[in-house]
């Protein structure tokens, strides 16, 4: 079964739901061993620490 719109939308409604993409900030969080700003559920690039464990080795 696919979805099948009842409806096709104009091209300037559809271009319309995409047009403020960009406009949100992306969410960020800071890492809670060096404090710097981290991607959720990414491991710090500063420290590799990711959930307050060391995660992976980061060159001096
Ligand atoms: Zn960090």
């Amino acid at each position: 079964m696919s979805i099948c719109p009842k409806n096709k939308s104009s091209k300037g409604h559809r271009d319309q739901r995409r047009a403020n993409w960009k406009m949100s900030v992306p969410s960020m969080g800071k890492c809670s061993k060096c404090g710097a700003l981290v991607l959720p559920h990414r491991v710090c690039k500063a420290c590799g620490t990711y959930n307050k464990k060391q995660v992976i080795k980061v060159e001096d």
